[in-house]
């Protein structure tokens, strides 16, 4: 995707500060990930966030992108979280008044320089593959599974959220040929 649309790209190793976690996502975990819908995960968590969480992810990934952005002059991080993965409390770390909490954070700890947009927070993964369509977005080039295999595994619970989410849209996920 980064080749596709000729941006920079990085990446970083967390691996030391998720070694303490049993997140089912986390290659050492014992846990299996889940093969049904976030609804139906949700229906056994009692308020808590899905076995696929990874502790503060998120915050830990917006905290270093604002220390890339202000080194390199930027002003505004753009956070791709929606409103699916919120739902619930499935993934905290994903919700509205998380986004809020962050920008304030990093509007105050960068003197103003920087903050954070999340243009899909309030958006469902259907409205989000919809606006992907009219842009012509590479979707042939993107994933969501959770399994990490060759191909999309079909079953779990983002794989689940993706394909309803094309379904709606009345397209096959090519992702999924
Ligand atoms: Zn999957």
């Amino acid at each position: 995707v980064l080749e596709y649309y000729g941006v920079e790209g990085t990446s970083l190793d967390l691996t030391p500060v998720f070694a303490y976690s049993d997140c089912s996502l986390l290659s050492h975990s014992t846990e299996e990930v889940p093969e049904e819908s976030y609804a139906e995960q949700l229906k056994s968590t009692h308020g808590a966030p899905v076995t696929t969480y990874v502790p503060f992810r998120n915050g830990l990934f917006l905290s270093a992108a604002a220390s890339v952005a202000l080194s390199k002059g930027c002003s505004v991080i753009y956070y791709g979280a929606h409103h699916d993965d919120a739902a619930g409390n499935a993934y905290p770390d994903c919700s509205e008044e998380f986004v809020n909490a962050m920008n304030r954070s990093v509007e105050e700890g960068t003197g103003g320089a920087l903050r954070i947009e999340a243009p899909f927070v309030r958006w469902n993964k259907a409205q989000i593959v919809r606006e992907g369509l009219r842009l012509h977005v590479p979707y042939e080039l993107t994933w969501s599974c959770y399994e990490g295999g060759e191909r999309p595994c079909g079953k779990c619970g983002t794989c689940l959220d993706r394909l309803r989410a094309f379904e709606a849209n009345g397209v096959s996920d090519p992702a999924m040929k």
